[in-house]
């Protein structure tokens, strides 16, 4: 085996090897692969699975993958969602240069394939209605029966197909069906409609057409026409390629791409389903395409997840034939794998506890230094602001502490990252609540930077910010948007029930660092001890930040002891 005979390599999936092997033999110098969406919706974290895979193949193979818009059915679709779509794919990092199409622009050549199917007899106008073609169509265990309008003359059939066009029928009235066999145990094959009448205007033709070609129809000759070499699709159209290559081989194309199903993505707590996603949008069940609990590239987007950790894990997950469900914990990890490695620390109080330092001077500050990024120095250090009075995270206080309980406790030290040790000294409580509002501390002013020079130990390490300094701001903290891992399985049961009422968390009173003034919206930190958080690029405004969290960390304590 050569270096570059890539056809056995066990590391590549197997459309990669089919791929590869195609080049070996020399049927194509190069793929070429599409990613076809219909503009009905914004993108999903499914979607991304097949652009990494379309797009990840052109880009190893230095080839071409073309965004093509699958717009064949003008009354669900809008010119918005291509703009989205668009948006969606280059964010994601990829080009498709030159290689931007949509069906409607194949609607004159659609139309003259039509007619050359009819003068080749593989091709008749019908008028059964939707019902009785149905009944005509049989079933698994049971053939169908032809249309009667099935023998009809090629001159009849052009002069009819020639009539829906001029829209001289109303809608549903007729139908164009390729005529194949109505034995066929695949029941694609069953003389499927190719064009029906609908009297609806299109986002780019208008109203130059009052009747479209249907999505099996469409999709194949685009793909001919466009000359891709590898035509990629999830296993639901495995039935359909018989059909996909029937087109083709009767309309003769010059270019004949060969169909390779896979298996979509599924993923546990979340509808994958642009018909489903659009339901939780219009009944305000989120609040737009890009909430940040929702699954599709822009919700993801919001919620800061990086385009490096999305094609990270469509690659970790992988290409196969058999279905399967990924869990959602694989790809919050592919978020912190990436945000692990770029976004810098800083320190924010999410549910403030206000701490004195009795012998700290009043009125005066001074400035520590931290480090941006424990394990990586090129990413340099910061100065954070530092007096008398400071907020610590309530959590880290308990009055009455058991002992594996390292963090604040009365009587017991611990470090402020970056600053001093601190003792607590006193608590002070509210009369009518009962509840801790502020607690006393001295500090030791020999542990600057937070070392002690008598080489004495501290078990906790806890972030704080200046009270003074500080910037209030609001966190978002999100939750699975369902409560059961696959909200779809009881049929019964409309998904929508089984959403988690949980799934947001408003934080109003939190406190951050004063280094994140006027940080840009849809920037990523790490809350040292808390998690990923990215800037709101809808709410966030410059005079008051407001956050989204994209991931906690897996093991807080561990971290930020660096
Ligand atoms: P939806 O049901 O969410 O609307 P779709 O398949 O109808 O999905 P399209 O816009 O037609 O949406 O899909 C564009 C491409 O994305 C298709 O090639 C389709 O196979 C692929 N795709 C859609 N969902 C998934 C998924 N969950 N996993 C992998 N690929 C997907
Ligand atoms: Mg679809």
């Amino acid at each position: 085996m050569d270096n570059n005979d890539l056809s056995h390599d066990k590391s590549l999936d197997f459309i990669r090897q089919i791929i590869a092997e195609d080049l070996k033999n020399g049927k194509h110098t190069a793929p070429v692969t599409r990613f076809p969406p219909e503009p009905n919706g914004f993108l999903h974290i499914g979607h991304a699975k097949s652009i990494c895979l379309n797009f990840g193949i052109a880009q190893e193979n230095n080839s071409r993958c073309h965004l093509r818009f699958d717009d064949t059915n003008p009354s669900k679709e809008e010119a918005a969602y291509v703009e989205s779509i668009k948006t969606d794919v280059q964010w994601l990092g990829y080009d498709w240069g030159d290689d931007l199409f949509f069906a409607s622009d194949y609607f004159d050549k659609l139309y003259e394939y039509a007619i050359e199917l009819i003068r080749r007899d593989k091709a008749y106008v019908c008028r059964l209605t939707a019902e009785e073609m149905r009944e005509y169509r049989g079933t698994l265990t049971e053939a169908g029966k032809e249309s009667p309008y099935r023998n009809r003359s090629i001159e009849e059939n052009i002069e009819l197909f020639q009539g829906m066009k001029e829209g001289k029928f109303e809608t549903g009235s007729h139908v164009l069906r390729a005529k194949i066999d109505m034995a066929s145990p695949n029941l694609n094959m069953r003389d499927p409609v190719i064009y029906r009448i609908m009297k609806v205007d299109h986002h780019r033709t208008g109203s130059k057409w009052c009747i479209y070609p249907m999505y099996d129809y469409t999709h194949c000759l685009s793909d001919a026409m466009e000359k891709i070499t590898h035509s990629l699709c999830t296993l639901e159209f495995e039935d359909h390629r018989p059909l996909y290559d029937w087109f083709l081989d009767t309309l003769e194309t010059s270019s004949h791409p060969r169909q390779i199903e896979f298996a979509r993505l599924n993923l546990t707590y979340t509808v994958m389903s642009k018909r489903k996603i659009l339901q939780l949008v219009t009944g305000g069940y989120v609040t737009g395409w890009d909430d940040p609990r929702m699954l599709t590239i822009s919700g993801l987007r919001r919620r800061g997840y990086t385009p490096a950790s999305i094609r990270n894990f469509c690659s970790e997950i992988g290409v196969g034939k058999k279905e399967s469900w990924i869990d959602m914990g694989v790809l919050e990890n592919s978020a912190r794998n990436d945000l692990n490695e770029t976004a810098p620390r800083v320190m924010g109080v999410l549910d403030p506890l206000k701490v004195i330092i009795t012998n700290y001077p009043e009125d005066e500050s001074e400035e520590v230094e931290a480090k941006n990024h424990p394990q990586k120095p090129e990413m340099g250090t910061r100065r954070l602001p530092f007096s008398r009075e400071i907020y610590i995270e309530r959590t880290d206080f308990m009055e009455d502490p058991p002992k594996k309980f390292f963090r604040l406790g009365p009587g017991r030290e611990v470090r402020l990252r970056y600053a001093y040790f601190v003792t607590c000294v006193s608590v002070i409580k509210d009369e009518s609540t009962g509840l801790v509002s502020e607690i006393h501390c001295t500090y030791d002013p020999a542990t600057h930077g937070g070392n002690a020079p008598d080489g004495r130990k501290v078990k906790g390490t806890i972030h704080w910010v200046s009270a003074a300094h500080a910037l209030s701001c609001q966190v978002r903290l999100y939750d699975r948007l369902f409560a059961v891992e696959n909200p779809d399985a009881d049929k019964e049961v409309d998904f929508k029930e089984h959403l988690n009422t949980d799934s947001l968390t408003v934080l109003t009173n939190c406190l951050v660092e004063p280094s994140l003034a006027n940080t840009a919206p849809g920037t990523s930190v790490q809350f040292e001890r808390q998690g990923y958080f990215c800037v709101d690029t809808a709410d966030s405004k410059p005079e008051h930040l407001v956050f989204n969290r994209t991931v906690g960390l897996r093991d807080s304590w561990a971290k930020s002891q660096g």
